[in-house]
């Protein structure tokens, strides 16, 4: 891919939902290369989206020796006074499917009528001379009663954005789910901050 700007990051997430939206926000923009294969797993064990966003661009920096960028994200549901936040991916316990999560959170919320909640997005850039740069996005929405629709990945057939018609991001397509979501929104403010916008 040809960037118009002269930076090159590498995609410290194998995510491949992310790694897709974060390629297409950024294309024709910031090149975007490949985690390496040969790194192994980073254990996401801080406490906070910023701490595993900063260990995971920090692990791919050092073993890559250039500028990489890392995605944290998790989701805050209101009723369930911010959880998961910080342990989105393994809600329903370690080694948990998307599946298995978005089932858990249904099943917490059964019942209940206060369902709003948010997407966060950690972004974080570190450089080889050990500059860092972190910006956040989010998206509110609630939880839907039951999965709806079949597109992205993760918990997006349960959540409705409010900036949307009703439908889940998983009854969206990716044009329009990258007008509004919170990597979306990171993504803005990261190319803000690099004045690349
Ligand atoms: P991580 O940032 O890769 O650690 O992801 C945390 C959790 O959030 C995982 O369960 C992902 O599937 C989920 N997730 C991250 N981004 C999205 C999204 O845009 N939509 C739905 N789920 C997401």
């Amino acid at each position: 891919m040809t960037a118009r700007n002269n930076l090159r990051l590498v995609c410290a997430s194998a995510n491949p939902g992310k790694v897709a939206e974060m390629a297409t926000l950024l294309d024709g923009v910031v090149e975007l290369a490949p985690r390496p294969t040969d790194v192994p797993d980073i254990d996401e064990n801080a406490d906070t989206l910023e701490g595993n966003a900063m260990l995971k661009a920090s692990a791919i920096c050092e073993a890559t020796e250039s500028a990489a960028l890392a995605d944290d994200t998790g989701l805050e549901v209101d009723a369930l006074n911010g959880a998961p936040g910080v342990r989105t991916a393994r809600f329903a316990g370690v080694g948990s499917s998307d599946a298995d999560n978005r089932r858990h959170l249904l099943t917490l919320l059964t019942g209940r009528t206060d369902r709003t909640a948010r997407f966060r997005t950690v972004m974080t850039i570190v450089r080889p001379d050990g500059s860092t740069m972190t910006v956040a996005g989010v998206c509110e929405g609630t939880i839907a009663t039951s999965e709806r629709g079949t597109r992205g990945f993760g918990y997006d057939s349960v959540f409705i954005p409010a900036e949307g018609d009703g439908r889940t991001f998983a009854e969206m397509d990716a044009t329009e789910k990258n007008a509004i979501s919170h990597r979306a929104k990171a993504m803005t403010a990261l190319l803000e901050a690099l004045s690349m916008r």
